[in-house]
């Protein structure tokens, strides 16, 4: 695997569904990986990447963004309230607005900032009730209140069950975009991205299947 190998399969399944390969964006999960693998991707000329913990990102992209130039930054993890500031001026897109408090914080910041990342809310399809996300049936709702807030939703995410089949969570994320009139669907990862990019995905979240299995020893 690895970077040249996930972005021909990215473009292929693209073509295969009728799709332009520039409207799938690769992001290349790069969280827990060791600095080395890291800056060979970058060397690659990649330039976007996800992290799921604020702390993390902030000790390692800093570094990376001074060598650099272009890097694109998404939030794919938790974001506590707490943190919202800190992940607002390093992040561009966060992918994980699941509660009316954390889009009051972000909306109150942006406000303060004059700029807002990129938001994507996050759908829990599965009612996995250890899982973040909005329930489906509170969809509708919630992305209607980010709106009253003036809230750049750019998407929704979701992250299937592990024992499911995803295309049919990713079929219900698709389905409640679109009622919404919402464009980005960030969906799809080292596993089942090419069923994503099937089902719509504008964003597909790749880690393991670009930099090789994550060592969290
Ligand atoms: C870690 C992670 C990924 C990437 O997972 P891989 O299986 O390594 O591709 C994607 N999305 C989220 C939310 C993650 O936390």
């Amino acid at each position: 695997m690895g970077l040249q190998e996930i972005r021909a399969r990215v473009a292929a399944e693209a073509e295969r569904v009728g799709r332009a390969p520039e409207s799938v964006t690769l992001i290349a999960v790069s969280k827990v990986q060791p600095d080395a693998r890291v800056l060979e991707v970058l060397e690659q000329g990649h330039r976007v990447f996800g992290e799921n913990r604020v702390q993390e990102a902030a000790g390692k992209w800093p570094a990376f963004r001074a060598r650099f130039q272009g890097v694109e930054l998404h939030l794919i993890g938790p974001l506590q309230t707490n943190k919202v500031r800190q992940a607002m001026e390093l992040f561009d897109a966060i992918h994980t607005l699941d509660r009316p408090r954390l889009a009051r914080s972000i909306a109150r910041i942006a406000e303060e900032l004059g700029r807002c990342p990129k938001l994507f809310i996050q759908v829990n399809t599965g009612e996995e009730p250890q899982k973040a996300g909005v329930r489906p049936g509170e969809a509708d709702g919630f992305i209607a209140e980010c709106r009253d807030l003036g809230l750049p939703i750019e998407g929704l995410m979701c992250i299937p069950p592990v024992d499911e089949e995803p295309s049919l969570h990713f079929a219900l994320l698709a389905k409640i975009a679109k009622r919404n009139g919402i464009a980005g669907l960030s969906m799809g990862m080292s596993d089942d991205f090419e069923s994503a990019i099937a089902q719509g995905a504008t964003h597909v979240r790749v880690g393991s299947a670009i930099f090789g299995a994550r060592d969290y020893a």
